[in-house]
């Protein structure tokens, strides 16, 4: 018999991931489901950076990079990160590696058995299990819908033991699309110095933004030397097949991060890289009018979700996910499968974000307007049936 690691039997799989692929095995199948369930915006990538991928291709840019990622990118990162982020980043404080390793190689480096990790809760399915792979403890906070799914620096300080290492933050949020406001933003900040913490703050969803300004902890005072930023490609340029993004952090927590990454996957994959500069130095079009259909569509989905009687929306900011409230009902996760088997139709259930997240489901308008109006109605017969 095989015996797995601890590490591994404490996690479960990941359920939008899972999801995703079951979903695509049933469409393989002729299965007609009509999902939003998936975080994956629907648009093509755009035609200057594929471009950008096949010119390296033909130039026979197919080999090992210097581990933290070309010096092109890392300039342009650095640059990005200087005029858009105000964060004072070199490229000497860019690491290129995909998003979620990112994440990983974070907490590879920063978390020891017995530490703690304080997290968002709902927040995105993989930081706990990240954590636990780590072999610390991940401590979910409250971020509650009355809270507009921010977790509150009271609520946090409660959290906060000796054993507390990193706090991560998520603005734009996913699942909740909240976006933490300046001042929420520098009272988590205080909380780390005065706790001696290191904050990472993954910013992935920075340009689908329709109110309120994206503030990077980085940028506040004093805050770069304690802050890990994490940002990819995959949400802002349609880039999720690409696996493609970066963390900025200053140069001790970058040297130890840059040892996972050595001996792990070496380099973020090389002809990927230069697209990864097309993305950064090109044309903004492409994302303006992706950003302006998400905020179209998220006014259309709460439009569709407020013909249901009883169901709560919290109005997102950003991201393209809303997280109605759908209590009273059997728990998240029969709710939807109830919604999959009866209406053909895939959301995420709340619970796969946190135990504050059941009672909600997750909705990612990261589609068509039309399968957005006929997912909306089709649930909404189930759901009246409360
Ligand atoms: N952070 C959040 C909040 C996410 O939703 C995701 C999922 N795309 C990631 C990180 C990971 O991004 P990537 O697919 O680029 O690794
Ligand atoms: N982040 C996306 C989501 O929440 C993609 C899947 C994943 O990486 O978890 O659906």
């Amino acid at each position: 018999m095989v015996r797995f690691a601890k590490r591994v039997r404490s996690i479960e799989p990941s359920p939008t991931v899972r999801l995703s692929d079951m979903i695509a095995e049933s469409k393989a199948q002729g299965k007609t489901i009509l999902s939003l369930a998936i975080g994956e915006p629907d648009f093509p990538t755009p035609a200057h950076i594929v471009d950008a991928a096949k010119k390296a291709l033909d130039a026979g840019f197919t080999k090992y990079t210097p581990a933290p990622g070309i010096r092109e990118l890392r300039e342009a990162i650095a640059e990005k990160s200087r005029t858009e982020n105000r964060i004072p980043a070199k490229p000497e404080n860019v690491l290129v590696a995909p998003t979620k390793h990112t994440l990983f190689m974070t907490c590879m480096a920063l978390l020891d058995s017995g530490d703690e990790a304080i997290l968002p809760d709902p927040g995105w399915v993989s930081y706990g299990p990240m954590v636990t792979l780590a072999g610390a403890r991940p401590v979910p906070v409250r971020a509650s819908d009355e809270d507009g799914f921010v977790p509150t620096a009271d609520a946090v300080a409660e959290a906060i033991t000796p054993r507390t290492r990193l706090l991560l933050l998520n603005s734009p949020s996913n699942p909740g699309g909240s976006v933490y406001s300046r001042a929420q933003t520098k009272a988590l900040a205080d909380l780390a110095v005065d706790h001696d913490l290191i904050l990472v703050s993954d910013e992935i969803y920075e340009k689908i933004l329709y109110q309120g300004e994206h503030v990077s902890p980085a940028s506040l005072d004093g805050m770069f030397d304690r802050t890990i930023t994490v940002n990819g490609f995959s949400k802002t340029f349609s880039m999720t097949g690409w696996r493609l993004g970066w963390l900025v952090a200053p140069p001790p927590l970058f040297k130890e991060i840059a040892k996972v990454q050595e001996h792990t996957i070496t380099c973020a994959t090389a002809f990927v890289q230069k697209a990864g500069v097309a993305a950064l130095t090109g044309p903004t079009a492409p994302l303006e009018a992706m950003v302006k259909e998400f905020r179209a569509r998220r006014d259309l989905v709460l439009r569709e979700l407020s013909k249901i009687d009883g169901l709560s929306t919290y109005t997102p900011s950003g991201a393209f996910y809303v997280f109605p409230k759908v209590d009273g009902m059997e728990d998240s996760a029969a709710l939807c499968e109830r919604i999959l088997e009866e209406t053909s139709v895939a959301v995420t259930p709340g619970s796969a974000f946190g135990a504050a997240g059941e009672g909600h489901i997750r909705l990612s308008y990261a589609a068509s307007r039309e399968t957005i109006t006929e997912s909306v109605r089709r649930m909404g017969d189930v759901l009246r049936r409360r």
